[in-house]
């Protein structure tokens, strides 16, 4: 848990958090969206552009080997912060979009056979959806569905339920991005590798929230965003576990990720180059590894006591407005709230109402259709903490819901 003077420290370490909207004191609670940024990284950023920028790999001038250091050194972050084996497990992408569709693309499609299955659950993103969407369209593979329990708890055993001698991989979020639920994707895992079936998790909302384990989780391919976990957009990584990466084919063709070209015949690097082709977001993955280190030096145990008792104040708060529908209420939940107020006020409302007093929520479908379609409902407000949001900002948050109830009334 962070003490009260290191919370003040760390919100001063955010420089947006002092900024004023509407004339109130910002109270960011769009986390899940994307998270702020650290002077750490902002500067990291601005020095690299001002004094060290060129472009990676090839280049023998000394600001090209600069940039090329600095550029891989975060690959060896990367691996560390989620405990893989080795660096060349670590796919640099633009954030968890572009690593579901390589592994899509370039695992998936040259394997799956019309009839084949994939397993995904219905709390999934959009982004661990349309990928597969492609696969079923262009090569007729089927998508089956495990539904979440009525309190948004995914059951590891409605996965066996779904696994046939057609299944070629489970896909699912370690948390929800609009009910929180922290899914257990390691008894997934382990119930996939009994039938051999690989396992991708969506690390998207799990890594800001809590330390990463590939190797304890044995997972076969793992995604996170950079700019969810206080890094920049277009920064991000898959993990590929080892025995898979002789299986990919390359993504994207271009420079970069190739051995020899010649007029009539090409050769590839292997991966992880493979899978990176063009000129990368230099920058931004330098700054994703000064989001690491940050992260890391504050502890992720240490953030992730704190997010939990602002998650567990929350919830304390939110039983005291017996009109606000909280959609699900699940065993393991990350500080990540869904609600609506019936048919009182429209979700946009009330992200409205509440922006007018400096509170910044999303409200929307979340890029979850199918979970809201479970949930009966078109869209909630959803408010998201990360590790600089405290009981305070709960209590504006209460309170500006308590001011959206009183002018609906
Ligand atoms: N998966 C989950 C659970 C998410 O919440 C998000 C973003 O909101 C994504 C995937 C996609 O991340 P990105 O847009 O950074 O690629």
């Amino acid at each position: 848990m962070f003490s009260m003077e290191e919370i003040q420290r760390i919100r001063d370490e955010f420089p947006i958090l002092a900024r004023k909207i509407n004339q109130n004191q910002l109270v960011y609670l769009d986390n899940g969206a994307s998270s702020q940024k650290p002077r750490q990284v902002i500067d990291a950023i601005d020095n690299f552009y001002q004094s060290e920028y060129a472009n990676v790999h090839r280049g023998l001038h000394h600001l090209s080997n600069i940039a090329t250091e600095k550029y891989e050194e975060v690959r060896n972050k990367i691996a560390r912060f989620i405990n893989a084996k080795n660096t060349d497990e670590i796919i640099y992408t633009s954030g968890s979009t572009e690593g579901i569709n390589i592994v899509a693309y370039s695992w998936a499609w040259p394997r799956l056979k019309a009839g084949d299955e994939i397993i995904l659950s219905v709390l999934e993103h959009h982004a661990n959806i349309v990928p597969w969407n492609f696969l079923r369209e262009r090569s007729g593979i089927v998508i089956k569905w495990v539904e979440p329990d009525q309190f948004g708890n995914l059951e590891p055993l409605a996965f066996q339920d779904q696994i046939t001698d057609k299944t070629k991989l489970i896909s699912v979020t370690q948390v929800s991005n609009v009910l929180g639920t922290v899914v257990d994707v390691k008894s997934i895992i382990e119930i996939g590798h009994n039938f051999g079936i690989p396992v991708l998790v969506d690390a998207s909302q799990s890594a800001v929230h809590q330390a990463i384990d590939v190797q304890n989780l044995d997972v076969d391919f793992l995604v996170f965003t950079g700019h969810k976990i206080y890094g920049p957009t277009a920064s991000g990584a898959l993990y590929v576990k080892e025995e898979h990466l002789g299986n990919f084919v390359p993504f994207k063709g271009g420079g970069d990720m190739i051995d020899e070209v010649t007029r009539d015949h090409i050769t590839y690097a292997k991966p992880p180059r493979m899978l990176e082709a063009g000129t990368p977001a230099i920058a931004q993955m330098i700054g994703l590894g000064v989001a690491i280190d940050y992260v890391t030096a504050l502890g992720m145990n240490k953030i992730q006591a704190h997010e939990k008792s602002v998650r567990d104040y929350a919830l304390e708060r939110f039983a005291e407005l017996n009109w606000l529908k909280l959609h699900g209420s699940p065993k393991d939940q990350a500080a990540i709230f869904s609600f609506t107020m019936g048919e009182v006020a429209h979700p946009h409302d009330l992200s409205t109402i509440l922006d007018q007093k400096g509170i910044a929520v999303r409200a929307g479908h979340h890029c979850a259709q199918p979970l809201m379609n479970f949930l009966g409902v078109n869209a909630t407000c959803r408010a998201s903490f990360a590790l600089y949001n405290t009981k305070e900002e709960v209590d504006k948050l209460v309170d500006g819901l308590i001011l959206c109830r009183k002018l609906f009334d």
